[in-house]
């Protein structure tokens, strides 16, 4: 017989990679569904009028080895160098114990937000230790598990200052020394908010009486180090609150903002061991006094008990946050940096007390000796007191330095027309300074030189004291803990993450690689151009990749999650109405099913928001939101609508609804987080929208990081383009993020996740999630209704599934069916979401059918149950149900329940060999709010845990 060869591409996409189910199981779901083809299906779910006509036409798909040299070809055009700039951004050494073990380590970035504790303890304990960091470093009481970069949250501070002072004053003041973009993020912020900024000398030009709040930067963006007590008393005299944006390294040497009498202390930690990353992603730090706790934005991890009174970690006082609170939540803050404070704060941990303290010295004394040879060489050094920055006045041969610095492979940094400066970091080698001080002309008197720290200043108090942060530290243990935690974790790369909205899919190992590349991780963002020509490449490319798949006209990729997007569309949309003679425009309407981001994002712009009504079939009350548009008339700025809907449809009227509000001249804001429905099939920019964000960390495979990194970068119609926000690094204003282009490390993702897929791949992976979300509606038919339907019986990528019969019959709550989900060995659904009592499930493209299956079978598996609680078989309130979810601790020692140990921990879908086994039983959240505690227990606590 002749040889026949398989009919079968070994590196297909198809197979291989982002979609899950293989070509049978596909025709096999499509049976299921009782529908002819994949098309036939598409056809009848996404209505015909908002169909995408041409197809995306970017290439084919491309294989992975293919797309990883395009990567280094784009790499190899961005010059690593050694960047001494400073501003915000040093380098630093990312122990690489630290690199593989979290940054590269899918346990820790395939994490999901930690709302479900039980599966979460790992991280949340990594957050509580960063938590305890910030607050022992900045000697205030209580710190946020991070916020996006420090410029918003210097933004974030002074609204905070605003909500909790108690001065009337409406002028926000700002030291000339902090960085240039903090201050360019400060004043887009309060512009919409009416408050004045005030920037100037905080020691000659503020007036405490006239403002509500003032931002000191310690130590100074040109490296001064200067005692901010005498200026906060006199803030406090006229209550006014004061903020110290601080360097957390700087601390381990110097008085700490509290112990200045701060009121609030925000940051960057980039520099305890996160890449540079061309501008982030790095997680920001907010700390706060205990009396600011319930204002404080962004999320909180907190201490509470389970239901056997173990120590339990959870996401504390969620309820200051915008899925509750809406336009009152404390801020729009959602995806923050959890990835990277994690990082953080294990580089503390690794390096505990002693080491941070060593480095932060080695740094200064790097600075001394760049000081003294230069001081010697008879430049004039600007500033006097100096933690590891320099500013050197060097007159009209500025540019020539600059340039003979940088062909030494040193960036410096421009300041002014005859300054230069210089900030020394942990990466600094000795050889490096030789060379710096060759290039000015001066001579290198060698390591150690001594310290010139300013005496008032001299840190007295401890920090770290916390057990945590003394272990051995031998690579050993440290990787033990680190393993440790990642296990008490239910991650992607364990088991489906089914979170409507969220769109938790796959994070292609191919995509994440370049991530960690120096050539993109050790770039400074304020780097001359052209030494990022390599990202300015790729961000045009993968710019215009989703101008094509939005069909907008242009993207900003500035923003640093999607509220952030929304934030900055919104101000895109005030900015294009006040240039149109449209100033007076301030109301929004939103739907009443909107995610609570949009609220608190308008808000954030000065909006109104009006609610508009849903109907019974959880579509927009077009009548209702015809009626508020009249009523607003020409006061109406924009509608923020969410597409499908976050009831999981295709909504027929959406472009009924876009045309209402352009006729009363409004915009329309498209909240694009799930554009994972859309890609290929239907674009926001077509169907009548003016500007959407998309979530780059949802449908363009950015993973989640455990809440964070993100990307929200927004696309907008031509009409919009010229007011999108800009930054003072390219002579530009009204930015929303400290770097040009929010975390430019994180964009090869998405970019290889573009070319991997080519536009056929894309739509290729819209049309199987939106198969996976049926087929899972089809298989829980009978067991729970499904809310929501288009006209043709469809759900679109995701389904809301009632829980309330449970309730009504068994006691059952939407909270047990999550936690039992648990015992299964998955993470639960979003919960409660937009309608209390049902969970919505989205289970994405690259979900397998054994994995759509088995998660079925567990669902069916607690229909059972609560079947058996209805007919008296299982007790009412103890049973399988309500005890969930079970630990290993419950199956030792006597076992008194109402049903077996097997029932108990080994219901349908879990696996007998690889069971994952909750680390606590059930989180009491009450608890935990009333006895609030945001650090690391006592050590008594550990030892009382222990017995
Ligand atoms: C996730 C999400 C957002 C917010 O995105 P973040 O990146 O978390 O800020 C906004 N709207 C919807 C519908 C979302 O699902």
């Amino acid at each position: 017989m002749p040889y026949t060869p398989v009919d079968y591409a070994p590196y297909d996409f198809a197979n291989r990679r982002h979609i899950g189910p293989s070509p049978e199981e596909m025709q096999a779901m499509l049976d299921t569904l009782g529908v002819e083809s994949l098309d036939a299906l598409i056809d009848a779910t996404v209505p015909e009028t908002i169909r995408q006509k041409e197809p995306l036409s970017f290439g084919k798909a491309m294989s992975e080895q293919k797309v990883l040299r395009r990567l280094r070809e784009v790499a190899d055009k961005n010059m690593v160098m050694r960047s001494l700039i400073g501003q915000g951004y040093h380098g630093t050494i990312t122990p690489p114990v630290i690199a593989r073990n979290i940054f590269e380590n899918p346990a820790w970035y395939t994490a999901y937000t930690p709302y479900q504790p039980e599966i979460s303890q790992g991280r949340l304990e990594a957050l509580l230790n960063y938590q305890t960091m910030i607050a022992d470093l900045t000697g205030l009481e209580i710190a946020n598990a991070s916020l996006l970069d420090e410029a918003t949250a210097a933004a974030e501070a002074m609204a905070l200052a605003q909500r909790a002072g108690k001065s009337k004053a409406t002028a926000f003041f700002v030291d000339q020394d902090c960085h240039p973009q903090t201050i360019d993020v400060i004043r887009t912020r309060a512009e919409p908010l009416g408050w004045d900024v005030i920037v100037g000398d905080p020691f000659a030009d503020l007036d405490p009486s006239a403002v509500f709040g003032a931002i000191f930067q310690y130590p100074g963006t040109y490296g001064h180090c200067h005692d901010f007590t005498d200026v906060i008393a006199s803030l406090h005299d006229a209550k006014a609150l004061a903020v110290v944006a601080a360097d957390p390294l700087a601390l381990c040497l110097l008085k700490s903002p509290g112990e200045m009498g701060a009121d609030i202390a925000i940051g960057n930690t980039q520099r305890f061991g996160v890449p540079l990353g061309a501008g982030g992603p790095h997680a920001a730090y907010m700390a706060c006094r205990d009396a600011y706790k319930r204002s404080m934005p962004g999320r909180i991890v907190g201490v509470s008990i389970d239901a056997r009174g173990n120590r339990a970690y959870r996401l504390s006082l969620q309820t200051r946050e915008q899925h509750i609170r809406r336009e009152k939540a404390t801020s729009n803050v959602c995806t923050a940096q959890a990835l990277l404070a994690v990082m953080a704060s294990m580089y503390a941990v690794f390096h505990g007390p002693k080491g941070l303290r060593a480095i932060a010295e080695q740094v200064h004394q790097k600075a001394v000796r760049v000081k003294r040879a230069l001081a010697e060489a008879g430049y004039t050094i600007v500033n006097d007191t100096y933690f590891d920055t320099i500013t050197v006045e060097v007159g009209a041969p500025r540019d020539a330095i600059l340039h003979a610095a940088e062909e030494a492979g040193i960036n410096l940094r421009r300041v002014g027309n005859t300054r230069i400066g210089i900030a020394l970091d942990e990466a600094t080698w000795n050889a490096e300074i030789t060379t710096l001080l060759k290039v000015m002309g001066g001579v290198d008197s060698g390591p150690l030189p001594g310290y010139e720290l300013p005496e008032g200043l001299i840190r007295q108090s401890a920090y770290l004291t916390h057990p945590t942060f003394h272990h051995n530290r031998s690579e050993a243990e440290m990787t033990r803990y680190m393993r440790r935690l990642a296990d008490r974790d239910l991650a992607l790369d364990r088991a489906m993450i089914p979170l409507g909205s969220c769109t938790m899919k796959l994070n292609a190992t191919a995509e994440m690689m370049a991530v960690s590349w120096p050539e993109f991780a050790d770039i400074h963002p304020f780097a001359p151009a052209h030494q990022r020509a390599g990202y300015a490449e790729m961000v045009e490319d993968l710019s215009d990749k989703l101008c094509q798949i939005t069909g907008y006209d242009a993207i900003s990729m500035q923003p640093n999650s999607g509220a952030q997007g929304e934030y900055a569309g919104l101000l895109t949309i005030r900015a294009y109405h006040a240039a149109n003679g449209g100033a007076e425009r301030n109301i929004c309407l939103i739907p009443v099913n909107a995610h609570g981001t949009n609220p608190a994002s308008a808000q954030m712009v000065g909006y109104k928001v009006v609610v508009v009504k849903c109907t019974e079939r959880g579509d927009i009350d077009v009548e209702d939101f015809r009626a508020k548009a009249e009523a607003a008339g020409d006061k109406l700025a924009a509608c923020m609508i969410t597409y499908p809907s976050t009831h999981g449809v295709f909504e027929e009227t959406v472009t009924e609804v876009c045309e209402i509000t352009h006729a009363h001249g409004g915009q329309v804001y498209l909240d694009g987080a799930n554009l994972n429905a859309m890609v290929g099939l239907s674009q926001p920019g077509k169907i009548g929208a003016d500007v959407s964000h998309l979530n780059l960390h949802k449908t363009f495979c950015i993973p989640h990081g455990g809440g964070g990194p993100g990307m929200g970068p927004i696309g907008v119609g031509a009409h919009l383009a010229p007011y999108l926000p800009g930054h003072v690094n390219e002579g530009g204003a009204g930015a929303v993020s400290a770097a040009t282009f929010g975390s430019p490390s994180l964009l090869p993702i998405s970019w290889a996740y573009c070319l991997m897929m080519g536009g056929e791949g894309l739509t290729q992976a819209t049309k199987i999630a939106i198969l996976n979300a049926n087929y899972i509606a089809k298989r829980l038919e009978g067991a729970y209704d499904v809310l929501y339907r288009g006209t043709s019986g469809n759900v679109a990528h995701e389904c809301i599934i009632d829980t309330r019969p449970l309730k009504d019959a068994a006691g059952v709550t939407v909270d047990d069916v999550a936690k039992r989900l648990i015992d299964s060995g998955f993470h639960a659904p979003t919960m409660s979401w937009p309608v209390a009592g049902t969970l919505m499930i989205e289970p994405t493209e690259s979900e397998p059918k054994a994995e759509l299956d088995r998660f079925c079978e567990a669902m069916l598996s607690i229909r059972e149950e609560a079947r058996l609680i209805e007919n008296g078989t299982l007790d009412r309130d103890n049973n399988p149900l309500s005890n969930a979810p079970h630990t290993m601790e419950d199956l030792v020692g006597n076992w008194d329940r109402p049903y077996t140990r097997e029932q108990a921990c080994f219901p349908a879908g879990a696996f007998r060999v690889d069971k994952y086994w909750a680390p606590v039983n059930r989180v009491d959240n009450a608890y935990g709010d009333r006895n609030l505690v945001c650090s690391c227990p006592p050590l008594e606590e550990y030892l009382d845990a222990a017995e």
